[in-house]
């Protein structure tokens, strides 16, 4: 295997990854995907957006997902609903301001990333397993790349360009110094999968359910059905919030989510039968989202925050920008990485930065649990929920800052 040359290399074949590797593979160019682990395994992120389902369409790898959506449980999802003491507000993303799918999927990350690598390498992409990625030179043209097998040897790759798409591995931005601090704090996120039994009939398992902390207002739980009765349930806080609680990660979520009135009625007979995990200071920024051989997709950019379930949407539109942009530039025609796709793509992070800050601050619990609100104003919010960032025709998307301040303001005041 010693110094083979591919047109693209592409790290890691998580979401961003599969998409990115199919598009470019359907479009005739020659894709070798590098995957550290062996799959299924386990990935973080479980609650998807509509907006996905588009691009998983446009890598033709969507058939797929909905053809073993039984098989491994997949829950169907059609919006998002929020609890805070006592109040509830849902939205249904089929009520929505944007063109496009309405529904989407809950999914167990194992086998929903799973399906999607099969089905690359089913359309034609060589996928090498358990690989890693331990050096880049890319001043010289091609870059060369250092990969270690499982024997820890190494071997060179020569490649035209680099797509790094290896999540929190975030595998270029460390070996090329690209890192920057995010501006949000430092959160940590503690979570299980159990056993729901809830039997509340007034439970949508066709929603995620995000529950402010009845006393903290910057703490809150995910509740992420799967369809054979279990779910994904975790707690986001500031580090400090965690501080002298039990140091057993089981107990410590216990104890946590038994101490949220509404979560403790609805799992009340909740099996906890999976060890607990935590993340930690997940949040996280480049300063820059591509270079003259490479580019940043998904999490390998930047990362925010896990409330509004837009991380894997995001990757999946970072994929499909950048094979669009290296198709073209492949292909010999003149591109500009920056305004074909760092700036789409950051145009739609931040709309979803916009509420992620409004969320905690509490602008956006207001907006969401005010009494009084105007159909086509909600639509336009579930539009955001369902992941179409990029809708410019959406005020909301257009100038979210100030809509969100003038809502927010409004909600007040009634
Ligand atoms: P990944 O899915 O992380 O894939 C990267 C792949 O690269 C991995 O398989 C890894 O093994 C491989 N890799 C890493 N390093 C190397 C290397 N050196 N060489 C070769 N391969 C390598 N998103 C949602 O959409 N919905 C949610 O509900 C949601 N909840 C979240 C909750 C929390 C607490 C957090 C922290 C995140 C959440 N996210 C959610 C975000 C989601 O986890 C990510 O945005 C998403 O997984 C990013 O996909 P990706 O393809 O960029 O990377």
């Amino acid at each position: 295997e010693l110094d083979r040359q591919i047109d693209i290399v592409v790290i890691g074949a998580g979401p961003a990854g599969a998409v990115a590797a199919s598009l470019l593979n359907a479009k005739g160019h020659n894709v070798l995907v590098i995957e550290r682990q062996h799959f299924p395994r386990f990935s973080i992120g479980e609650s998807l957006l509509p907006q996905c389902m588009e691009f998983l369409a446009q890598a033709n790898l969507l058939d797929a997902v909905h053809r073993h959506a039984d098989q491994h449980h997949f829950q169907h999802k059609n919006g998002a609903a929020f609890v805070h003491a006592g109040r509830y507000s849902e939205f249904d993303f089929r009520q929505k301001f944007s063109d496009g799918h309405g529904t989407t999927y809950q999914v167990q990350r194992a086998p929903f990333d799973h399906i999607l690598a099969q089905e690359t390498e089913r359309q034609g992409v060589e996928i090498i397993w358990g690989h890693t990625l331990v050096n880049i030179d890319q001043d010289t043209s091609p870059a060369r790349l250092t990969v270690e097998d499982e024997h820890h040897q190494t071997y060179t790759i020569s490649a035209q360009f680099v797509l790094d798409a290896s999540g929190f591995g975030r595998v270029l931005p460390r070996l090329l110094q690209l890192d920057r601090p995010s501006n949000f704090p430092s959160r940590t996120s503690l979570f299980t999968h159990i056993e729901d039994n809830i039997s509340d009939d007034g439970f949508d398992r066709e929603k995620i359910r995000v529950t402010v902390h009845y006393q903290h207002k910057d703490v809150w739980f995910w509740l992420i059905p799967f369809a054979h009765g279990r779910c994904s349930i975790g707690v986001v806080a500031r580090s400090e919030f965690f501080d002298g609680r039990d140091e057993d990660l089981n107990r410590r979520l216990a104890d946590i989510i038994a101490d949220e009135p509404s979560l403790k009625t609805l799992l009340a007979n909740a099996r906890f039968d999976t060890p607990a995990r935590e993340i930690t200071g997940y949040a996280s920024d480049v300063s820059q989202l591509w270079g003259p051989n490479f580019a940043l997709l998904g999490n390998a950019g930047e990362f925010l925050d896990p409330v509004f379930s837009s991380g894997v949407t995001i990757a999946m539109k970072s994929a499909s920008l950048a094979a669009d942009v290296l198709d073209r530039q492949l292909r010999g025609q003149a591109v500009d990485w920056e305004a074909e796709y760092a700036q789409p793509l950051r145009a739609g992070v931040d709309t979803f930065r916009a509420f992620v800050e409004a969320w905690y601050d509490g602008r956006f619990q207001d907006i969401i649990f005010a009494s009084q609100q105007s159909k086509e104003v909600r639509a336009m919010i579930s539009s955001i929920l369902a992941g179409y960032a990029w809708d410019t025709n959406n005020p909301y998307v257009k100038d979210s800052e100030h809509r969100i301040n003038v809502l927010a303001e409004l909600c007040r005041l009634s």
